[in-house]
C-alpha cells in the first residue's frame, strides 16, 4: 500500500519552521541519527578495519546505489554512489567524449547549474582537442543538436526557475543525432518520477542531499546505461574502479561493470546516513509524489498572485514543465528571503532576483504553503525586508 502524503512524521523538522528549501539541503529523516550512531559506535569503534568486510562498507557504493537506481528508473547494478556532483559530471563527460572522438561539441543551455559548465569548461581546456562548450536557451537545445554533437548535458530541472526538460524527447533527438546523452538529475531524483531506462540515454548523474535528504555532503550517484559500460575508459582510474583492487596490480584494469565509475575509498559514514534517509521512500509512489507536488506549486503560485502582485512568477505556470520548485523575481528578492528566515519560513535565494522555494510533498501539506504565502504577503506589504540586517549578503545564499 503506497503511503498517503505528508508523510512528516518521518522527519525531524524544528517546530514553527515552514521548510521549503528541501531543493538545496533535504532535512534529516527519523533514523539517520541512530543509524550513524550505530555505524561509528558499533561498527567503526568495536570492528574497526574489519569493519570493510564485516559490515560491508566496501558493498554500500552499490547497495544505495541500487535504492537510488528504484528512484529514478534504472535496473539494478546500473548506478553507483561517490565524490561529489561535480566530480560525476566530470566522469560522464570525459567517457562521453570518449565515445564520439570525432565530434568536438558538447551542447549545454544557459539554465544548467555553473558547476556542471564549470567541469566542461576545464575538461575541454585540459584535453585541448578543439572542443566547444555551446550554450543554448533551454528552449533551443532540441533544434540546437547537430551531427557535430559529442555530447548533450542537461541538467533536467533548471535550478533557478524549475523549468524541466522533456528527457524522453531530448534524448531521443541526441539518439537520432548520433550524440551521447547525459542528464544531471540533482533537482529530478525524488522530486519527480524519472525512467532513465526507458529513455534510453547513456548518463545520468546528480546528487543526494537536495530531495534524497542524504544530508550535507552526501555522495553523488552516476548512471551508466549497462550496455556501453563496459567500453567506456574512465578518467578518473582510481584504484577502486578497478577490476581487483586488492590485486594491487601496477596497471590499471577497469571494472567489467558500473564499479568502474568509482574511484578511491567510499565515505562510509555519508553513505550510511544515506541510506538510512532513504528508508523514507520505501512506500512512497512516485506518481503520488508527483501529484502532490503538482497541487502544492499551483497552491503556491495561486495564492502568491492573489496576495503578492509585487513578485513575478520566474517558473513555468503549467505544471508539466516545471519540477518540484516556483521561483519569482523580485528586486529584493534577497532581503525578502532573508526577512522570511527571520519569520522561520525558509526559502532561498539565486543571483540575480530569484526567490526559490522548493516544493516537497514529503513534509509540506496545504497549511504549510498558505501559511508561507501568508508570511510573505507580510513581509512584502510591511516592507518589512528593508532593513540592512535584511539587505546584507551572507557567504552562502
Ligand atoms: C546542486 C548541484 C550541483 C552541486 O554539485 P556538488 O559537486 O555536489 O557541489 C551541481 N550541479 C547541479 C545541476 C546542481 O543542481
Amino acid at each position: 500500500m503506497p503511503l498517503s502524503l505528508p508523510i512528516k512524521d518521518k522527519f525531524i523538522l524544528p517546530d514553527g519552521m515552514i521548510y521549503l528549501d528541501g531543493n538545496s539541503l533535504g532535512p534529516l529523516p527519523k533514523g539517520v541519527q541512530q543509524r550513524l550512531s550505530d555505524v561509528v559506535t558499533d561498527q567503526w569503534g568495536q570492528h574497526l578495519i574489519k569493519g570493510w568486510n564485516v559490515d560491508d562498507w566496501m558493498g554500500l557504493p552499490m547497495s544505495v546505489g541500487n535504492k537510488v537506481a528504484r528512484l529514478i528508473g534504472a535496473p539494478e547494478g546500473s548506478v553507483t554512489m561517490g565524490d561529489t556532483l561535480s566530480i560525476k559530471v566530470f566522469q560522464a563527460l570525459a567517457s562521453a567524449l570518449k565515445m564520439r572522438p570525432d565530434r568536438k561539441v558538447i551542447l549545454s543551455d544557459s539554465g544548467n547549474f555553473p558547476s556542471d559548465l564549470y567541469m566542461a569548461q576545464g575538461l575541454i581546456s585540459h584535453m585541448d582537442q578543439g572542443h566547444e562548450l555551446r550554450i543554448v536557451e533551454p528552449e533551443d537545445v532540441a533544434s540546437a543538436i547537430t551531427y557535430d554533437t559529442a555530447a548533450v548535458m542537461l541538467t533536467q530541472v533548471d535550478y533557478r526557475t524549475g523549468r524541466m526538460h522533456d528527457l524522453h524527447h531530448i534524448t531521443q533527438q541526441a539518439r537520432d543525432a548520433g550524440a551521447v546523452m547525459i542528464w544531471d538529475l540533482a533537482h529530478s531524483a525524488g522530486a519527480v518520477p524519472v525512467d532513465l531506462q526507458s529513455s534510453g540515454c547513456e548518463f545520468a548523474v546528480g546528487c543526494t542531499y537536495k530531495y534524497l535528504n542524504g544530508g550535507p555532503g552526501a555522495p553523488a550517484f552516476i548512471y551508466v546505461r549497462p550496455d556501453v559500460v563496459s567500453d567506456l575508459s574512465p578518467v578518473l582510474s582510481g584504484w577502486l574502479g578497478h577490476d581487483a583492487p586488492f590485486a594491487f596490480e601496477p596497471t590499471y584494469r577497469p571494472a567489467p561493470d558500473i564499479e568502474r565509475m568509482r574511484v578511491g575509498t567510499p565515505s562510509v559514514l555519508q553513505l550510511a546516513a544515506l541510506d538510512a534517509a532513504l528508508s523514507v521512500w520505501e512506500d512512497v509512489d512516485m506518481n503520488d509524489l508527483r501529484a502532490a507536488s503538482l497541487r502544492l506549486s499551483d497552491l503556491f503560485i495561486e495564492q502568491v498572485q492573489q496576495r503578492c502582485p509585487q513578485l513575478t512568477l520566474a517558473s513555468p505556470r503549467n505544471g508539466g514543465q516545471r519540477g518540484s520548485q516556483v521561483s519569482f523575481h523580485f528586486d529584493h528578492g534577497y532581503a525578502v528571503i532573508q526577512a522570511l528566515i527571520a519569520r522561520n519560513v525558509i526559502g532561498d535565494f539565486r543571483a540575480p532576483d530569484i526567490m526559490r522555494f522548493g516544493i516537497t510533498p514529503l513534509y509540506l501539506d496545504e497549511d504549510d504553503i498558505c501559511d508561507a504565502v501568508g508570511h510573505l504577503a507580510d513581509v512584502l506589504d510591511n516592507r518589512e525586508w528593508d532593513k540592512p540586517e535584511f539587505r546584507k549578503p551572507k557567504g552562502v545564499t
